[in-house]
């Protein structure tokens, strides 16, 4: 039944054109038999433009940034310009609220304010494609959420598990898992996601945060040349890169998605 509700979404207000259109190429409907990847970093910080975008760029891989826009204009956050760049290359620019505070605390109609407010900003800011897919701040929902979500027809909601994978078509595009990626998550456990995903034909949906080349690790943050051995896997097994706008044009039945490696 959601998936009827989807249908003809292309037409739907708030959406705007691609004003860049990636090289596609034909995937299995709902990428049955391949298996499936998305890489999504939280918070916004502009590690994603100076060190991430650069290392996924010479492989035509996408990422999606999950953004707080309330704190856009701070030191380490991605700048309006920095995530029309990366929209252009094909990234998707998604919501993360506000002002990452916890949905569950707030009343729905706060809730609903928080998401719209980024929804506001990321369309302001040029970059409106990802502004209906969000991610929960702590991954952190309640009913009352999944409402306010209903109410600003957002069109993803993700989660956060610690392995959990899935398949689409996926009963509710509003609690979608993702694995998580920090500091204590080896290189070899990532990798083993992949394999998963690829043994499987699940789709991996990995959350990191901040991605550091140099200096001690934070609970959260990933090391780059881990990610830059995670992608080389990623290109050695070709697996799919979704962004979460691809995963949701995939459930709703798109069958092309971008160009990689
Ligand atoms: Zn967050």
């Amino acid at each position: 039944m959601f998936l009827g509700a989807f249908n003809g979404i292309a037409g739907a207000p708030g959406l705007g054109q691609q004003r860049y259109t990636p090289p596609v190429r034909t995937v299995p409907q709902n990428l049955s038999g391949t298996g499936a990847v998305l890489i999504t970093f939280d918070d916004g910080t502009s590690d994603a433009y100076t060190l991430t975008y650069p290392l996924f760029a010479a492989h035509n891989i996408p990422a999606t940034c999950y953004i707080n826009s309330g704190t856009v204009g701070g030191a380490s956050v991605l700048t309006p310009s920095m995530m029309r760049e990366l929209d252009a290359a094909g990234w998707c620019m998604a919501n993360h609220t506000r002002d990452h505070l916890d949905l569950t605390t707030l009343s729905q109609a706060l809730q609903q304010s928080q998401i719209q407010k980024t929804v506001d900003d990321l369309t302001a800011w040029g970059v409106p494609d990802g502004a209906l897919h969000v991610a929960y701040p702590f991954g952190s929902y309640n009913a009352d959420t999944l409402a306010a979500m209903e109410d600003v027809s957002a069109l993803s909601g993700r989660g956060v598990a610690f392995d959990e994978q899935f398949s689409l078509p996926l009963e509710d595009m509003h609690q979608i898992p993702a694995v998580r990626i920090r500091a204590d998550t080896t290189l070899a456990t990532a990798k083993g996601y992949i394999d998963t995903a690829l043994a499987n034909d699940t789709i991996c949906c990995f959350y990191m945060h901040v991605i550091k080349s140099e200096g001690e690790l934070d609970t959260y943050d990933w090391a780059y040349d881990d990610l830059a051995a995670l992608v080389d896997y990623i290109v050695q097994t070709n697996i799919p890169v979704l962004t979460i706008a691809d995963l949701y044009a995939v459930q709703s039945g798109a069958r092309v998605i971008r160009q990689q490696y």
